[in-house]
């Protein structure tokens, strides 16, 4: 193993109350996406994705990857690490090879999910085809997508080994692995799933290893399984629990209730996660707030995954402004402008603290959390603040002319639609439509039949099509450059491979 290690200094902690953050601080002064020779595809969606510049973990690990070179990083959540790896990766991938090039391990489905959307929207002008894999979900789609040509993978330890088990996942051509949250995944217990995995690839590869935390497992993994590994470390100037500003509230159990109302008013959040630490308080709590006409959903790990994927996107829109949720929503989840975070119930270390509170002062610029102690937690509180390094403020219970005071306030937000957010590829999608065709394998429609009438359409090219996806009755096809409307109407009257097609506007996932 190496010793070769970057590090950031951390400025000594100051208690900081309540100072805007802002994600600029984390970036790199003067770096440039276009200073790692990346392909003009990629850097046109960085672009569009609002990246300006690279954050500091970004600036470190990207010409390593380039570099092809093994790389266990130690960052903080929210600090850009997936756009980190994705970025070279989509950079390094051949757009002409059908096999899987690259593998990207999560500890969680939800987690699964959006490193996905990452890497495809990196990748959208590249043309890149991603697919997720895990549990719960059907893995007759999945296998199916697998089955046609697929440049990424991202999926949870267990599905993965389904299809390695079932032959329906092909590894022999992984060039780039990465596993994220490795710690995560270490605690949940999948550690002898991914050395599972790990057999299954070809040795040639490159391996990028993310952690929070180093423990013995982690670090033997690396030992056995990385090539000379490059260790980066990026402390931010300014770590999650300085950032945020916290407050904590003493109150007896059965008050917590009573006193989550009164917080809710007077603090008239515009978006909130209350964190629970059993599933049998987020069901109490929601069910709670929703007869009070509270606009909140709940999550938590003994929901249906269906049910898990539509409340945590309806939040992420913006449809509603409280969620109630157990440490499920806790990790690596990305959901802007949180205005505050509730520990209902005290969590249960100062690393599970550190990730709920984290959802808050993520890209946006400021974030609160407020945490509820009851009078036999105090030994608890004072782990947390050891592992934080620092103190949490004691607030008194809102006074009752307090909580009057506000009402109207509150009565008058929770009684407007709230704003919908804009979703971080809103600019990419815009000048992207997917058409839907319906003609499939079973009528033997290839891509070259599809390539060959749209590039008949005047002011068309190839560089114009996005993914082809045919499946057995039907096709999806991207049309680039604002396009999509033109080619829209053509296809109305234009036969495709000898016949007219029904062709419709289609979701853009
Ligand atoms: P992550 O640490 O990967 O969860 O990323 C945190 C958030 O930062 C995500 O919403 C990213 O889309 C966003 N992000 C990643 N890289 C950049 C960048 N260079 N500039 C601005 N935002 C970024």
């Amino acid at each position: 193993m190496s010793n070769e290690s970057y590090h950031f200094r951390r400025k000594p902690s100051e208690l900081m109350q309540c100072v805007p953050y802002k994600l600029k601080e984390n970036k790199m002064k003067n770096a440039n996406f276009s200073d790692f020779k990346l392909n003009k595809d990629l850097l046109k969606a960085i672009g569009m994705l609002n990246y300006e510049s690279p954050t500091q973990v970004q600036a470190q690990v990207i010409p390593v990857l380039l570099a092809k070179r093994d790389v266990i990083v130690k960052s903080q959540t929210g600090s850009g690490k997936t756009a980190a790896f994705a970025i070279p990766i989509c950079q390094m991938i051949d757009w002409e090879a059908n096999k899987p090039q690259a593998l990207v391990i999560t500890p969680t489905r939800e987690l699964a999910i959006q490193v996905k959307e990452d890497v495809f929207n990196i990748g959208r002008f590249k043309r890149l085809k991603v697919a997720a894999i895990f549990g719960k979900s059907s893995f007759y789609h999945q296998e199916k997508e697998l089955k046609q040509k697929t440049h990424a993978v991202v999926g949870t330890p267990g599905r993965i080994i389904d299809h390695l088990e079932r032959g329906t996942l092909d590894t022999a051509n992984i060039k780039y692995l990465v596993l994220d949250e490795a710690d995560e995944m270490l605690n949940m217990g999948f550690i002898d799933d991914v050395e599972t995995i790990i057999a299954a690839l070809p040795k040639e590869r490159v391996t990028m290893l993310l952690s929070a935390t180093m423990p013995a497992d982690i670090d033997r993994l690396c030992k056995e399984h990385m090539n000379n590994p490059l260790r980066i470390e990026v402390e931010e100037k300014n770590p999650v629990a300085q950032r945020i500003c916290q407050e904590r509230y003493t109150v007896d159990r059965t008050e917590k209730l009573d006193l989550l109302k009164d917080i809710l008013i007077v603090e008239n959040p515009d978006s909130c996660i209350v964190f629970c630490n059993t599933q049998v308080a987020v069901d109490e709590v929601s069910g709670t707030l929703s007869k009070l006409k509270f606009t909140c959903m709940k999550i938590h790990g003994g929901m249906d995954q269906r049910d898990r994927m539509m409340v945590m996107n309806d939040f992420k829109k913006g449809y509603f402004r409280y969620l109630i949720a157990t440490d499920v929503a806790a990790r690596g989840i990305d959901i802007e402008d949180i205005s505050l975070i509730i520990n209902y119930d005290i969590p249960k270390d100062g690393e599970s603290y550190v990730h709920r509170i984290g959802r808050t002062g993520r890209v946006s610029n400021t974030g609160r959390a407020v945490t509820f102690v009851t009078p036999d937690e105090n030994a608890q509180l004072d782990a947390i603040e050891n592992y934080t390094d620092k103190k949490i403020d004691l607030k008194g219970r809102p006074k009752k002319e307090q909580v009057n005071e506000q009402r109207a306030a509150f009565i008058e937000k929770t009684s407007t639609a709230p704003e919908i957010k804009k979703g971080k590829s809103t600019e990419l999608d815009k000048e992207i439509m997917k058409l839907h065709i319906n003609a499939g394998k079973k009528t033997k429609m290839r891509p070259v039949d599809i390539v060959g009438t749209l590039c008949n359409i005047d002011g068309m090219t190839a560089d114009d099509i996005g993914i082809i996806n045919i499946l057995d009755v039907s096709t999806f096809v991207e049309i680039l450059n604002n396009k999509g409307e033109m080619v829209f109407n053509v296809l109305q009257d234009m036969p495709i491979k000898g016949r007219m097609r029904t062709v419709s506007k289609a979701d853009a996932n």
